[in-house]
């Protein structure tokens, strides 16, 4: 396999970007080895500046669920580009784009559109805080919500104590204000709530886990997160960015019946362009400027183009059968390596929901069945899914 122009390309972006890329899981770190140099995407292929063509798995961590180049999104953003790029203005699309959001995600009273989903995320932990009046925060480790302070924390030592830093430049009294409690343990929540709760604004959790590999909630958990955010006051947030429009067309809260206070999105919702999206109860809602105390803004939020890639991905998804056939597709693949997995008589757990899975290898030795939670992710073998990784890659 040639790779040569792109080992090229990523010694020159390592003179150019820290690390080479523009966002850090793209250097391949855990995994080693260095990444393609991508030239084009059509439909389940990603062509590289070597000729090599990959069938693609990630497509683009989701936001190309139909496909890369979809012509509906392409030719729809290539006519809207000639109306203008930016208006800085109020338009027609954020309209269209936010009824249907709110057709399909009907917690959402109220939203706004921003650029990321960290500025999604960002902008809830202010509006949490400022009407609940509390300072405190509950994440779940292994659950990731964009690069914003209050979220770069990780759990410190014992039950309910602090969290601490994850990254340096984050001040110690931000990640006081953050406690990471770990997924799936609606025990440890209860004991944290109950002693804590008139400090903590709101819990934000992935409803499905992507960000660890794909873990996925226990009825109890959920339902001991529904009971004590109400019981305690404590605004529930799901962060729908991975989430939201991939599980089902409704996100996770509608595959869960589940009415979050507030929620976010982002990928799918921008069919490839940068779009993020907060919003929820309305009473909530109000508290955003120009309506209310909670300043937040964006000159390029709601730009035309993005709307228009949103627009167009989410009345793609809605055709007849479009979940259905992402599941059946999903556990094509899940059945497969079982299969393949069982035949070299290798331990794997693979969990899927759709089309998000991972494949977890574990240790010959630690009869490990479930991967429930970041704690039971980090056991497995990491040298194992690297090496699985890059064949795949080569493959
Ligand atoms: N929340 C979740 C669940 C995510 O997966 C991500 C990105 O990977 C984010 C938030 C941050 O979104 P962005 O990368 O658009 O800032």
């Amino acid at each position: 396999m040639q790779r040569e122009n792109s080992l090229k390309l990523f010694e020159e972006a390592k003179k150019l970007f820290p690390g080479g890329v523009n966002s850090p899981v793209r250097a391949f770190g855990t995994v080693g080895g260095f990444p393609p140099f991508i030239e084009r995407a059509q439909g389940s292929y990603l062509y590289d500046v070597d000729g090599n063509r990959y069938l693609d798995y990630f497509n683009s961590w989701g936001p190309a669920i139909c496909g890369h180049a979809n012509p509906e999104v392409v030719s729809g953003v290539q006519e809207a580009a000639n109306s203008g790029l930016s208006f800085g203005a109020c338009h027609r699309l954020e309209l269209e784009l936010a009824q249907e959001i709110q057709k399909l995600v009907p917690s959402l009273e109220k939203l706004r559109f921003v650029n990321s989903g960290t500025e999604a995320c960002m902008s809830l932990v202010r509006l949490a805080r400022a009407f609940t009046k509390k300072d405190k925060i509950i994440k779940f480790s292994g659950c990731y919500h964009g690069h914003f302070d209050s979220f770069l924390v990780k759990a410190g030592s014992g039950l309910a104590t602090f969290g601490l830093s994850n990254s340096l430049g984050v001040t110690k009294e931000t990640a006081e204000n953050t406690i990471v409690l770990p997924y799936n343990n609606p025990d440890l929540l209860l004991e944290v709530i109950r002693s804590e709760h008139e400090q903590i604004a709101a819990i934000f959790l992935e409803p499905i886990v992507g960000n660890s590999g794909c873990i996925v909630p226990k009825q109890v958990f959920l339902d001991a997160l529904v009971t004590l955010s109400q019981k305690y006051q404590v605004l529930l947030i799901f962060d729908e960015v991975m989430t939201g429009f991939r599980v089902a067309a409704g996100g996770a809260q509608s595959l869960f019946g589940i009415k979050p206070d507030l929620s976010a999105f982002g990928k799918i919702v921008g069919g490839g362009l940068p779009v993020g999206v907060y919003g929820g109860r309305a009473d909530l809602m109000s508290m955003i400027a120009p309506d209310g105390p909670v300043y937040q803004a964006g000159t390029l939020s709601g730009n035309p183009l993005a709307m228009t890639a949103g627009l167009k991905t989410l009345k793609l998804i809605q055709a007849q059968d479009f979940y259905l056939h992402l599941e059946q597709t999903g556990k094509t693949i899940e059945d497969g390596l079982r299969k393949i997995f069982e035949h070299f008589e290798y331990p794997v757990i693979i969990n899927r929901v759709g089309s998000m899975f991972s494949v977890f290898f574990t240790d010959y030795r630690s009869n490990q069945t479930e991967i429930n939670s970041f704690e039971d992710a980090k056991k497995i073998e990491q040298k194992v899914f690297s090496r699985f990784f890059r064949k795949l890659l080569e493959e």
